[in-house]
């Protein structure tokens, strides 16, 4: 600015007014989530997974703010992933790892933005040699039978170890199947396979533990934890609880205010009717901005601590909350809150989980990065 009065044509009152749905994504919360999950983590090296553009929160603002806080080590599931990631951290000396693996048409890729590829079969281990090798993982598969090598490829790549030489292994890893489940017998038999893997491969940093499986504790920890759903504020059992903040929230703004009396419809399909006279709120949000359908009935958003029930079937654009249990005058333009600590809750109501939720939230939303720094 050059000094003189500056004047602006556009009244700040209409820009605040603005009908847009906006989804607050609080850096500082995810910081605080990296913090109890090292604290969690013992000794452990703890990783960022920032896959589907770090759960649909924004892998561009997530990432820098992880790597503030120390994180040095990334994962994603595509190259494409990896490439954009790789831009978003300028200057910074981090690994990024490629769940999907490596396939010979992204070499290019892979080698330009400095990705580690993650080898899911002794092939992508041929493939991958026979094109000059470089920095990679292997996904050990123990139980889960998604991705890794199977047990077949293993023992014969432990009988065979040298087959290794002229590879820059960086990590070795596995994943659990059944992590969010504490009681499952299937940890404790993924976590022993894994054991015996490393203990016969030669000596390399070892990782098997997701958000969930950093909650069973130390003895599935090994050298560097995965988490993603932790940093993102949700439990990884899609309960209420755990040691996770809130990280996101939705806030829809109202377009109108509706008295309506006792036996009238609401909504499409006129699926409810109204048991007494309520005051509605239509608000400018939609199944168009990943806020899934199915989450009405069952769900609701909050103004201040009052709970907003969402009443009838959610539309592309709009959904219908009733608000006459909200004390004080609304009025078109004020903002209901869904999601924060009721992402769970909000998960169930639509028969999901809320990773789900999390990656289907639309492009539509205004993404509102909140930090205190
Ligand atoms: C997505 C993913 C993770 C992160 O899992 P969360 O449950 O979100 O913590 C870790 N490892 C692998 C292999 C994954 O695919």
């Amino acid at each position: 600015m050059r000094g003189g009065t500056i004047t602006t044509t556009i009244n700040p009152a209409h820009a605040v007014a603005s009908p847009d749905p906006r989804l607050i994504v609080d850096l500082d919360a995810i910081a605080r989530n990296y913090g109890t999950l090292c604290r969690l983590a013992g000794g452990a090296q703890v990783a960022g997974v920032v896959k589907a553009d770090a759960y649909g929160l924004g892998a561009a603002q997530v990432a820098p703010r992880l790597a503030k806080e120390g994180c040095r080590t990334f994962f994603v599931a595509t190259a494409r992933e990896g490439e954009a990631l790789r831009k978003a951290l300028p200057g910074l000396e981090a690994e990024i790892f490629v769940f999907h693996g490596y396939w010979p048409g992204e070499r290019a890729r892979i080698v330009s933005a400095r990705l580690i590829p993650v080898l899911n079969s002794a092939d992508q281990i041929e493939a991958f040699r026979a094109d000059g090798g470089g920095a990679c993982a292997i996904h050990f598969d123990t139980g889960m039978n998604r991705l890794g090598l199977s047990s077949r490829e293993t023992e014969e790549l432990i009988a065979g170890a040298s087959t290794l030489a002229g590879l820059d292994l960086r990590l070795i890893m596995s994943h659990l199947a059944c992590a969010e489940a504490p009681d499952h017998p299937k940890n404790g038999a993924q976590r022993d396979r894994f054991a015996d893997i490393v203990r016969r491969l030669p000596p390399c940093r070892a990782s098997l533990a997701n958000t969930g499986a950093v909650l069973l504790g130390e003895a599935y920890h090994f050298d560097l934890v995965r988490p993603g759903i932790g940093l993102y504020g949700a439990h990884p059992a899609n309960t209420s609880g755990g040691p996770f903040e809130p990280v996101v929230a939705i806030e829809a703004p109202i377009l109108q205010l509706r008295e309506i009396a006792a036996g009238e419809t609401i909504g499409y399909g006129a699926q409810v009717t109204a048991d007494r006279a309520m005051l509605t709120a239509t608000l400018a949000l939609g199944y168009a901005d990943g806020f899934l359908r199915a989450t009405s009935p069952g769900a609701a958003g909050r103004i201040g601590n009052t709970r907003i029930p969402l009443l009838g079937s959610v539309s592309m654009d709009l959904s219908v909350v009733d608000v006459s249990a909200v004390p004080g005058q609304l009025k078109p333009g004020d903002r209901v809150r869904f999601l924060a600590s009721a992402l769970n809750e909000t998960a169930a109501a639509a028969g999901t989980i809320g990773y789900e939720l999390l990656t289907r939230l639309g492009s539509r939303l205004t993404r509102v990065y909140e930090s205190d720094r």
